[in-house]
C-alpha cells in the first residue's frame, strides 16, 4: 500500500497540535470521566467557538454521537428523515435505530447529498395516520457525504421546514470544519441561528486521535445525555485523551486551518485532474472530496499501483483530501492515473 492515500481522510494520522495537547495530558493524573481540566477546557472552548451556551459531551467516534444524539430527539415511534446516502443511512449498521429503540429512518432521495426541502415535506405528510411513523428529526450531514455543503439559505430552508412540522434538527458534522472552512461563515450562522438542536462535531478526520463532540444547543434537549453515553459505553474513564486533543486543535484555530488545507488540497487536485483530461466530477467540489468514474481498467490498474480507491460512497470512485495533503502527494497520484488512463 501506498504511504498516503486518497481513499478517505481518515487515513491520516494524529496533527501535531493534537499530539502534543494529548502528551501534555499524560503528564499528570486527572479525575476520571469527563471531571477533568482538559473536558472542561474543551467544552469552554466549543462555547467560544459557537458563542453560545451549549451542552458538550464526548464520545469515542462518529456513529456512537450521531445515534446517541438522534435517539435523545425522539421516541421509538418517530421517524428520523434524512437523505438516502446519508452516513446514518449507509454507514452505521442501524446503530440509530437500535440506540432509540426501532425508530425509522425515513430517507428521501437526495442526488447531491443535500436534502431536497420538498421531497423532505412529501415524505412528512405522506402520510399522517396512526399507522405511519410520525416525523419527529430532521437530519442533516454537513459538509455532505458527496462532498458538498449547504450555505446558510439553505439551512434557513431546512429550519422552515422543521419549524414547520415541528421536528429537531441534528446535524451530522463528521466533516463539519470543511464546512465552515468552505462558507467562510461564523459556526453559528450555520449551526443555532438556522435552528439546528444538535450537532455532532466531528474531529478524528480533521487530525484528532478518536473521539467526536456531541453539542447541544437546547440545553433543556441535553437533559440526562450523561447516562444515555454511559449506559451506551460511550463514557470515556480517561476522558481527557478524547478531548485534549480537541483542546489542541481549537486553540489558535488549529481545526479550522486543518479543514482548509484539507479543502484546497482538493481544489489543487481536481485542477490537476482536468490537466491530464479527468474532466467530470459528479458534484461540485465544495470541500474536501472529488467524486469521479474510472473505468474497471483504470482502477484496477490503480489498485496494482497500490492506491485504495473506494467506489461505493456516492457512486463513484472518491478521492479526499485531508489535513496532511502534500504537493507532493498529488503529485505522485496524478503520476500514477496519468499512467492508468493511458
Ligand atoms: C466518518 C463519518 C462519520 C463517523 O464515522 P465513525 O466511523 O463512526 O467515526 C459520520 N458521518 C459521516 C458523514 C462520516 O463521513
Amino acid at each position: 500500500m501506498k504511504k498516503k492515500q486518497f481513499a478517505s481522510d481518515n487515513y491520516s494520522g494524529i496533527c501535531p497540535e493534537a499530539w502534543h495537547a494529548l502528551s501534555e495530558a499524560n503528564k499528570d493524573h486527572a479525575i476520571p470521566y469527563g471531571e477533568d481540566q482538559w473536558t472542561a477546557e474543551a467544552a469552554d472552548l466549543f462555547r467560544d467557538l459557537f458563542e453560545t451556551d451549549c451542552e458538550v459531551f464526548f464520545v469515542f467516534n462518529g456513529t456512537a454521537a450521531n445515534s446517541l444524539a438522534i435517539s435523545h430527539c425522539c421516541h421509538s415511534f418517530h421517524s428520523i428523515v434524512c437523505a438516502s446516502c446519508g452516513h446514518i443511512e449507509t454507514d452505521e449498521c442501524g446503530a440509530p435505530e437500535f440506540f432509540s429503540n426501532g425508530a425509522k429512518l425515513l430517507h428521501v432521495d437526495s442526488p447531491d447529498g443535500k436534502l431536497d426541502i420538498a421531497a423532505v415535506e412529501e415524505a412528512i405528510t405522506r402520510r399522517d395516520d396512526i399507522h405511519y411513523p410520525k416525523a419527529k428529526v430532521l437530519s442533516i450531514t454537513q459538509s455532505t457525504e458527496c462532498g458538498t455543503v449547504y450555505n446558510v439559505d439553505d439551512l434557513r430552508g431546512i429550519h422552515e421546514v422543521a419549524l414547520r412540522h415541528r421536528l429537531r434538527v441534528h446535524m451530522d458534522g463528521a466533516r463539519f470544519a470543511n464546512a465552515v472552512a468552505s462558507l467562510g461563515v461564523a459556526p453559528k450562522e450555520i449551526t443555532w441561528k438556522v435552528g439546528v438542536d444538535v450537532l455532532c462535531f466531528g474531529s478524528t478526520k480533521n487530525g484528532a486521535v478518536a473521539g467526536e463532540a456531541v453539542i447541544f444547543f437546547d440545553k433543556e434537549l441535553a437533559k440526562d445525555f450523561d447516562y444515555r453515553c454511559k449506559q451506551a459505553g460511550q463514557l470515556a474513564s480517561k476522558m481527557r485523551f478524547l478531548s485534549a486533543p480537541l483542546v489542541g486543535m481549537l486553540k489558535n484555530d488549529v481545526w479550522i486551518r486543518n479543514a482548509g488545507h484539507a479543502n484546497k488540497m482538493a481544489g489543487k487536485l481536481q485542477q490537476r485532474l482536468r490537466e491530464i483530461g479527468i474532466n467530470e466530477f459528479l458534484f461540485p467540489r465544495e470541500a474536501n472530496a472529488l467524486f469521479l468514474t474510472l473505468s474497471d481498467k483504470t482502477a484496477g490498474i490503480m489498485a496494482d499501483k497500490g492506491w485504495r480507491i473506494y467506489n461505493f460512497i456516492g457512486g463513484a470512485h472518491r478521492l479526499m483530501c485531508g489535513w496532511d495533503t502534500t504537493d507532493q502527494d498529488i503529485d505522485d497520484i496524478i503520476a500514477d492515473l496519468k499512467d492508468a488512463i493511458k
